[in-house]
């Protein structure tokens, strides 16, 4: 099949390492993959590493990411932070709708849809996390599940470009638990929201729209889930922290 979509392989750091890992992260990352025309390489750092990093990622060929925004531009938000401040830290990409921000933090479907409605309109690509609970799979709900959160998440917004977004299908029973779904699973939730995104906007987006798996990917299930038709690419927590691990997981061969 031909797959125009570049792959990309991100790193999404959550609460971990310091500023000096990470720059210690990023040259050992570098030497290992240099930088590859043929994938992208992204790391979402905490948001007090975006300035500091900015320069060395720029350097690396890589590309940054906040784990999280506020949809309003400015005001009396305590503990938020603006998809401008954002921009102005050298980040191409926010992850909205992560499932421990839904799950630990409350967020509710519509701050997910008001959030990447914010990044779509400042010019940050919005890296929409969407995935069903294991009861959720157990009682058929998948498809229900991720239409619902697709609907919420995407609903009012017009999508000119398919380099505009980003989806990343995470089921929540994988996450940080060391079961990964498998590549067929995996294949089976991207291929419906390919069939979603082409009948909410059009072909040409649902084609251009990279896809990335999340949950428990590692070095050793990484070949099998990037060979996947749909898949283009991952966000990885656990197996992200390590240089050694992820340099593996960016190499990964189809
Ligand atoms: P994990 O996390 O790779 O540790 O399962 C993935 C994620 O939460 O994005």
């Amino acid at each position: 099949s031909t797959n125009a979509r570049t792959p990309l392989m991100a790193a999404n750091w959550k609460m971990h390492l310091s500023v000096a890992e990470a720059i210690s992260f990023i040259a050992a990352l570098h030497e290992r993959v240099g930088s590859s025309q043929d994938r992208e390489v992204l790391i979402a750092p905490p948001f007090t590493h975006l300035w500091p990093l900015r320069e060395t990622m720029a350097a690396a060929g890589f590309s940054l990411a906040a784990q999280n925004c506020h949809w309003e531009p400015q005001g009396a938000f305590t503990g938020e932070v603006s998809l401008s401040m954002i921009r102005e830290t050298g980040c191409r990409y926010v992850i909205v709708g992560h499932s421990e921000r839904r799950h630990i933090f409350g967020e509710p479907d519509e701050w997910i849809g008001l959030k990447t409605a914010a990044a779509l309109a400042r010019g940050v690509v919005p890296i929409v996390c969407i995935g069903e609970k294991i009861e959720e799979r157990e009682a058929g709900l998948t498809e229900e599940v991720l239409q619902r959160q697709l609907t919420a998440a995407l609903d009012k917004v017009s999508v000119p470009s398919a380099d505009a977004l980003v989806i990343a299908y995470e089921p929540v029973w994988a996450i940080g638990t060391g079961k990964t779904a498998t590549p067929q699973q995996a294949q089976e939730a991207h291929a419906f929201v390919r069939q979603w995104l082409e009948k909410r906007f059009d072909k040409a987006v649902a084609n251009g729209v990279r896809i990335l798996y999340g949950g428990s990917v590692k070095p050793d299930n990484v070949d099998d889930l990037m060979a996947q038709p749909d898949i283009d690419g991952a966000l990885v927590g656990g197996a992200s922290l390590k240089a050694s691990s992820f340099a593996r997981i960016v190499q990964f061969t189809r």
